[in-house]
């Protein structure tokens, strides 16, 4: 018997050995430094020569690793592997794929430390962010584990006099994994988890900012006793790699999270049938998010101000799920502003290593620039209330952004900037911010802060959002019970950590023996 799925537990850092054990895996992870990182293909260390360095964006000159880095030889080389790997792991019992999964799980409560020190080395994380991070990834093996079990049992169909009916799910094939960095644990183990508990085999290539996380996914498998071909990890550049991945006739599926416009020529790319190619490509896309939070006039104040304050800046803004827009009731617009100013000001911003500091640098040089671009449009589009620099030389910073009075339909309320960058837009009344929160192209997570149980009635209506959360911020969703993904440009409908995730890698075989 197998224990009921039960989240995992967060670190509360302020405790002492929790505190001198996070210590001393950021030292243990800042020692390996100079470690050079093969890519794994079929069980095997490969080495191209062809080099990428890690770095730490609190930290600009810190190099993290150097890594080998796959071209279209390894990718060929990988997808052989993997194909020849598929013909036995399809047929291993599911319960025996759920333990290599669920031993991955355990291994990595082990490592729990050092994954965490190395997200906050290479991702620019927080300590709570990094362990939330780890936490997550926990979870999305031990749910999608117990997945499996659930859809290796008997289905219920409509018997048939005279016949015997099954409904089995069997794997798709060989499929590229493709991650951001923003979550560079959880994402990526969770995307990579469900594929091969399934029964798939793997190419992964990690988001090219945080390669060596990706990594310890490989050893960590690895450890669990995957087989040689399963998991082939394949770092490359997106722009030089990719197209080739996904175009490759004996792709099978795409598992992608990352931006809209990436997001869309995946889709595009492997929607066009290439000479050899068997099958319509199956495309999980999960993307952007341009997220408000709506606090009406009969709010608690305090909580949503708390609220809009973590959603907007934790981990810098760049979460899918970050609130970017503000949407407030006139009649305590200007009492909300006020007061959500004075908190971020108490936001302490600088290398996160030290957890004294709560916001870190943005993930690279470009991404901070394109935020610099974004605030340069806001001081034209809207009033800047706090922030609107870069932070300490050192590193990738950009201080907690917001501009006041910036209309619905401003480039700032549309465009995701992935960064600390708040619009505050003033609506009339509810329905209006509700219009408001709705007149974008995505549609990821959205909240509401409002006392009137008519108007939440309203929001869980007409609030066009794949997560949408009453009285509460609009990040944090947990594995199991909040099932996450957005509609429209935020993907393909799909609900990571949700019961309908696993189906996405899994075909349905309907047999009838006539008795
Ligand atoms: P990108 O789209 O830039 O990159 C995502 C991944 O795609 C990376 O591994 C990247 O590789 C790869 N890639 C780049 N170009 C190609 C290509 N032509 N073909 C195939 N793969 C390619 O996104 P970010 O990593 O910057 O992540 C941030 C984005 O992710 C935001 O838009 C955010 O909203 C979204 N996101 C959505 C989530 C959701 O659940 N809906 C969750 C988390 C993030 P490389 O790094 O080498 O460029």
């Amino acid at each position: 018997m197998i224990s009921e799925f039960k989240n995992t537990a967060y670190l509360d850092y302020s405790v002492e050995a929790n505190r001198q054990a996070m210590e001393s895996a950021l030292k243990q992870v800042e020692a390996q430094t100079a470690r050079e990182y093969p890519l794994f293909i079929d069980g095997k260390d490969v080495r191209t020569g062809e080099l990428l360095k890690s770095y730490n964006p609190c930290e600009k000159t810190q190099v993290l690793g150097t890594f080998h880095m796959a071209g279209r030889k390894e990718v060929d080389l990988a997808m052989q592997a993997a194909l020849r790997a598929f013909e036995s792991w399809r047929h291993v019992d599911p319960k025996e794929r759920a333990i290599v999964i669920f031993k991955a799980a355990e291994i990595m409560r082990r490592r729990r430390h050092e994954l965490s020190a190395l997200m906050v080395l290479e991702a620019g994380k927080n300590w709570n962010e990094a362990d939330g991070d780890t936490a997550e990834a926990i979870d999305f093996l031990e749910f999608y584990g117990r997945e499996m079990l659930r859809y290796s049992d008997r289905q219920p169909l409509v018997p048939a006099a005279g016949e015997f009916v099954e409904q089995i799910y069997i794997p798709l094939g060989v499929g590229a994994v493709i991650p951001p960095w923003n979550f560079p644990l959880a994402i990526l183990t969770g995307m990579t988890g469900a594929a091969i508990v399934a029964g798939n085999t793997v190419l992964l290539k990690p988001a090219s900012d945080t390669p060596a996380i990706g990594y310890r996914l490989v050893e960590i498998f690895q450890e669990a006793g995957l087989p040689p071909g399963v998991l082939n990890y394949i770092p490359g550049s997106g722009s030089k790699i990719g197209d080739y991945l996904v175009a490759h006739p004996q792709t099978r599926f795409i598992s992608f999270t990352g931006s809209k416009e990436v997001g869309l020529r995946i889709n595009q790319l492997a929607a066009t049938h290439s000479p050899g190619q068997i099958w319509v490509k199956r495309v999980i896309a999960e993307m952007g998010g341009k997220d408000a939070i709506v606090v009406d006039d009969t709010a608690d104040l305090a909580a949503a101000v708390e609220g809009v304050a973590l959603a907007a800046f934790g981990f810098q803004g760049q979460k899918c799920s970050a609130c970017s827009r503000a949407i407030i009731h006139e009649k305590i617009y200007e009492e909300f502003v006020e007061r959500l100013v004075a908190r971020v000001r108490k936001i302490t911003t600088g290398p996160v290593a030290d957890r004294a500091n709560w916001m870190g640098a943005v993930i690279n040089a470009s991404a901070q620039q394109k935020m610099l671009e974004y605030i340069a449009i806001g001081k034209r589009e809207g009033q800047l209330v706090s922030g609107g620099e870069k932070g300490p030389e050192a590193g990738y910073f950009v201080m907690p952004t917001i501009f006041k009075d910036v209309a619905a339909n401003a480039r700032l309320s549309c465009e995701e900037i992935f960064g600390p960058v708040l619009a505050v837009t003033k609506a009339k009344d509810f329905e209006q911010a509700l219009a408001f929160a709705n007149a974008t192209e995505y549609g990821l997570t959205g909240a509401v802060y409002t006392r009137d149980r008519d108007k939440i009635v309203l929001a869980k209506r007409d609030f066009h959002v794949g997560n949408l959360y009453i009285n509460r911020k609009c990040t944090g969703a947990l594995v199991g019970v909040n099932p996450f993904g957005g509609f429209n440009m935020s993907g393909t409908d799909s609900k990571a950590g949700g019961r309908d995730y696993l189906l996405l890698f899994l075909q349905a075989k309907a047999i009838a023996e006539k008795l």
